[in-house]
């Protein structure tokens, strides 16, 4: 039994399109537990934190223009390996290739923007998992 948890963003397309209480109903359906909720707009330094490891890439100035627009839900979500099975809610980053039935299958889109506006993030190891909660929320206890 590996309890984790992982750190999900409902992005500015979702949240703009009014998903974030789909993206929860999904999270809460699967069995996951809602440990912190929060609406915010994205600072770049958040934003440059959070996707480091992106830095240089052709998509990353779009990607930071995205994601500081407007509103994001930054969720913390608790359950049985659930950066894994969240990363399986959201589907393939790429909202074409997503598979049907999935967040990003379903929702999101990738036409006629210079980033994928895919609708939700989700940490994709434990370890990535800890640094992004240490981010967005910096005062949430173990
Ligand atoms: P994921 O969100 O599935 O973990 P990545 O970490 O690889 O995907 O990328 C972060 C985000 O950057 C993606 O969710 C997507 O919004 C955007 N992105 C990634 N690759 C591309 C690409 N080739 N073109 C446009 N946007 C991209
Ligand atoms: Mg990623």
């Amino acid at each position: 039994m590996t309890i984790e948890r992982s750190l999900v963003l409902v992005k500015p397309d979702g949240f703009q399109r009014g998903l974030t209480g789909e993206v929860l109903r999904r999270i809460e359906g699967k069995g996951y537990r809602l440990v912190a909720l929060s609406v915010l707009t994205p600072t770049r330094e958040q934003l440059a934190a959070h996707y480091a490891e992106h830095e240089g890439k052709p998509f990353y100035a779009p990607l930071v223009d995205f994601m500081s627009s407007g509103p994001v839900a930054a969720v913390v979500i608790e359950g049985q390996d659930s950066v894994k099975g969240f990363r399986s809610l959201a589907g393939a980053t790429n909202p074409t290739d997503a598979a049907p039935g999935t967040i990003r299958g379903d929702l999101g889109r990738d036409w006629g923007t210079k980033v994928q506006q895919n609708i939700v993030h989700g940490s994709d190891s434990h370890e990535s998992a800890t640094r992004e909660i240490g981010i967005w929320f910096p005062d949430l206890e173990g």
